[in-house]
């Protein structure tokens, strides 16, 4: 299974592993969207992943 995380601005953030998607989706906050990056940690995201089938 395949992880994603999608932002609310659209984009979405894949990847094999939950690290992987919570990386990237922690980096596109920090420069997308700058305002939400002090409150947004690694554990909200980690509750946003959805399992996608391959
Ligand atoms: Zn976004």
């Amino acid at each position: 299974m395949r992880r994603q995380v999608r932002c609310e601005c659209g984009y979405v953030a894949r990847g094999r592993s939950d690290d992987e998607v919570i990386a990237l989706t922690l980096a596109h906050v920090a420069t997308n969207h700058p305002e939400l990056a002090d409150t947004e940690t690694a554990e909200d995201v980690r509750n946003w992943i959805e399992l996608v089938p391959e």
